[in-house]
């Protein structure tokens, strides 16, 4: 057994469903009104898989995972729907956990690591003493079986764990503090872990670096995960299905590779046409007319009818619902079937 597999990691691969969202809503009040940041989302995570929520700023990925972890900013409400984690046959209603069941729920159950690793440590307290508090806090007592915790999840992230766990975090890479981070949310064994943006603002060797690591969380320890991501390549390397969401709904939802190269929403088709291709002809980029609708006052019917080249009266009159459009993919749109159809004659290429 190798050391990182050495890491004890309670999961278990592919049975049930460890986290269900229904008819979730969220808005955000400001002065300017109310904000409709995630419009009636439903969602079933299925234990050991992992997900990409993927989309434009502002579609809602983010206050999406804030929401599940109940990490909301005070002007945010969740006014809507049911969110329902589920272990060893227990369910629990997240949106009703009160304060204290709140705070094992985010560590020992549902964790998040969030964008900014610079941000997210104290940069006065050495990583050891964080991970301890953190620990401490959450009633482990032995200070030694903490330390040991603690470097072998160093070393699992793949960190000189001697050296790092005694440093400051102004002492360590960009790479190194997300590293951390993750090791962090790991310690009290979390069964979900969503991440969001994990590799935004790391230069490309240290996204590979995050990347590996992620992936052998996902292989060899069966986490569950949500990624929160705007780099359709990530997705497409570390997510089993993807989440397209646009103005706060989820407007696909399929595998991996029904997105990449079935997708059947014209948003989704124009994320991946928008990706720069490093191989072939040079094409001009193409990008997606417009920009994201303003939340606090969404267009009519379909909310990318403004954007959308397959736009009908139809569309500015009535929003679609999610329906099937293939085995295990759903899509948003009035016309799925003219997005089918010139994908025959135009084919996508990968943009793994
Ligand atoms: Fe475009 Fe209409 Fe489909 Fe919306 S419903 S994505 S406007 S074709």
């Amino acid at each position: 057994m190798s050391e990182s597999q050495q890491v004890i990691l309670n999961h278990e691969a592919g049975s049930g469903v460890p986290l269900t969202l229904r008819n979730v809503s969220i808005v955000y009040r400001t002065r300017k009104g109310e904000v409709q940041a995630v419009r009636d989302v439903s969602l079933d995570l299925h234990a050991g898989e992992s997900i990409a929520l993927i989309g434009e700023s502002g579609s809602g990925k983010t206050t999406l995972g804030l929401g599940i972890v109940r990490l909301l900013v005070k002007s945010a409400e969740v006014t809507a729907g049911e969110i329902t984690y589920r272990r060893d046959g227990k369910e629990i209603g997240v949106l009703a956990l009160n304060k204290n069941a709140l705070r094992e729920f985010r560590w020992k159950e549902c964790s998040m690591v969030f964008q900014s690793a610079l941000n997210a440590f104290n940069p006065v307290i050495r990583i050891w003493d964080q991970m301890r508090d953190t620990a401490q806090s959450h009633g482990w007592k032995d200070k030694k079986a903490i330390r040991q915790r603690s470097l072998e999840l160093l070393r699992f992230v793949q960190l000189d764990a001697d050296r790092v766990i005694d440093a400051y975090p102004h002492e360590l890479s960009g790479g190194m503090r997300q590293r951390v981070l993750i090791a962090l949310s790991l310690l009290l064994d979390p069964q979900v872990l969503i991440l969001d943006e994990p590799t935004t603002a790391l230069d490309i060797l240290t996204q590979r670096t995050i990347i590996d690591l992620l992936r052998k969380l996902k292989d060899e320890q069966h986490f569950t995960m949500i990624f929160i991501s705007h780099d359709l390549a990530i997705a497409a390397e570390l997510a089993d299905r993807i989440a397209t969401m646009y103005a706060g709904r989820i407007v696909e939802l399929g595998s991996s590779d029904d997105i990449f190269y079935r997708p059947r929403h014209p948003y989704t088709l124009g994320l991946i046409r928008a990706v720069p291709k490093v191989v072939g002809d040079f094409q001009e980029l193409f990008s997606i007319p417009g920009s994201p609708p303003d939340l606090i006052d969404l267009p009519s019917g379909c909310k990318f009818h403004p954007r959308c080249p397959y736009a009908t009266d139809r569309c500015r009159e009535e929003e679609p619902d999610l329906e099937t459009v293939g085995p295990d993919h759903m899509a948003a749109c009035w016309h799925w079937q003219d997005v089918e159809k010139e994908l025959q004659t135009k084919p996508l290429h990968s943009v793994a």
